[in-house]
């Protein structure tokens, strides 16, 4: 069915049309025609799969025109980048309407913000914590709030926003239609839907355990001592056009960048340390394709769509299982094809096992062909140094030497012997995928 027949105003078909869509998503498909009927919905929705849109269109078309008093839409999203990149949606779809969008969200200045909703909004679009600011110094009033879209609300939750969010529907008059997404609704979830939507229609578009079938993914298990080498060596021979690099601590993010860096790649760093105006710059870089790679942790990078991340690699082992679905759909979205790699380490083999039960499959495993997977020195690279305790070097200086007497420096940690197979074959290309200059494994 074309957009054509969904009921959106002449105005949104132009957008739609300007945004280069030709037809909709199922998500679309389903959800649109409930919200212009005025009827409550949970959506749970594989990420990438135009969910948006679904909620934005059919918000903008029951808006009609723009009114100048408080907004009529409040959306909630979990982190700035999202609330930002959600307000970009609204104001592409209604760039033929007089509809007008704000964001608020912390990191910058309220003195922009409290001027916007001054003047009059339709839509807000906001994180928890600096809306709950303007409501409480009154700049804001929900009153008028028509229509809550409460977005990725399991993450959201993950966040500690649950508070902050049951107050803020609490503000919202009763009267009104909620739309609630999220992409799995335990039961904790499932609470917070009873507490905010009346009768809601479920749509669920490929429940998010699965993942998209455009992306090739695999997992290269080694060694902890070689993770960082054989990154290095995966992006040396591939021909990539952006790669999403994930790490599960900020810390770990600007170690890997600042190594990355210092073989030559241009990096941004995305995480909820950096200041609004760097995270704001390593998105914008990355998106115009200045940097081509970016490290990120997995809060900052939740729903971020960058056009065109053909390689998605995680360079840790994703902590949840979900995780590992919201990372790897960082590429492949939309219809575009991308893959997605996963760096494992010995230990790590419950988690994959995890992630493969999560997901209903098995992620093969293939190794670098060419790469040196033990830890010994390759040629001309001098031997790692054994990390000593400066602290624990100097007791020993000053302890006795002799039996019983101060502490024995551990062994060094030897070399790895093989990188783990985590108990089963590379089924899909053993061994022997052997990856030329400019390539990666196509499976
Ligand atoms: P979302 O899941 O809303 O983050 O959307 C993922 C990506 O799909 C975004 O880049 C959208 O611009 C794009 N997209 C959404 N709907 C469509 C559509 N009907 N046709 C093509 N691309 C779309």
């Amino acid at each position: 069915m074309p957009f054509s027949k969904l009921g959106l105003t002449p105005a949104l078909l132009n957008g739609v049309k300007a945004m280069g869509y030709t037809d909709p998503t199922p998500i679309q498909l389903r959800a649109i025609p409930v919200v212009l009927g005025g009827g409550d919905l949970i959506g749970s929705a594989q990420t990438g799969t135009g969910k948006t849109a679904a909620f934005a269109l059919p918000v903008l078309a029951r808006l009609g025109k723009h009114e100048a008093r408080g907004p009529r839409v409040l959306v909630l999203e979990p982190t700035r980048e999202l609330a930002a990149q959600v307000e970009t949606a609204f104001r592409d779809f209604g760039r033929f309407t007089d509809i007008r969008a704000t964001v608020v969200h912390g990191g910058v200045g309220y003195g922009r913000q409290r001027s916007e909703i001054s003047a009059g909004t339709d839509i807000v679009i906001a994180t928890p914590g600096r809306l709950m600011d303007f409501l409480q110094e009154g700049t804001l009033r929900l009153d008028g709030v028509k229509i809550l879209i409460l977005d990725e609300v399991d993450r959201m939750l993950d966040m500690g926003f649950v508070k902050d969010v049951k107050k803020i529907i609490g503000r919202c008059p009763r009267e009104r239609q909620t739309l609630f997404f999220s992409a799995t609704v335990p039961p904790e979830i499932e609470e917070v839907a009873r507490f905010a939507l009346r009768n809601p229609a479920r749509v669920e578009i490929g429940v998010a355990r699965t993942v998209t079938q455009l992306i090739t993914h695999a997992i290269y298990p080694v060694s902890m001592q070689k993770k960082f080498d054989l990154l290095v060596a995966l992006l040396e021979r591939t021909d990539f056009h952006s790669v999403l690099i994930f790490s599960r601590t900020k810390h770990g993010a600007d170690k890997i960048a600042r190594k990355l860096k210092a073989a030559n790649h241009s990096v941004a760093v995305l995480h909820a340390n950096r200041s609004q105006s760097q995270r704001v710059e390593a998105l914008e870089g990355f998106k115009s394709g200045k940097y081509e790679v970016m490290v990120a942790t997995d809060i900052a990078a939740r729903g971020i769509d960058v056009a065109g991340v053909s390689h998605v690699i995680n360079y840790d082992v994703p902590a949840n299982p979900e995780d590992y679905v919201h990372r790897i759909g960082r590429t492949g979205r939309a219809q575009a094809v991308g893959d997605a790699f996963t760096l494992a380490t010995p230990e790590q083999a419950n988690d994959i096992r995890a992630i493969e039960r999560f997901i209903g499959q098995k992620v093969p495993q293939l190794k670098l062909e060419g790469f040196n997977y033990h830890s010994a020195p390759s040629i001309g690279v001098a031997a790692p140094q054994r990390y000593v305790d400066p602290r624990r070097a100097q007791q020993q200086q000053r302890a006795p030497q002799g039996h019983g007497g101060g502490h024995h420096p551990r062994p060094a940690p030897g070399p790895s012997s093989q990188p783990a197979p985590h108990g089963h074959a590379h089924p899909a290309r053993p061994k022997s995928g052997g990856l030329s200059r400019g390539t990666w494994h196509r499976r």
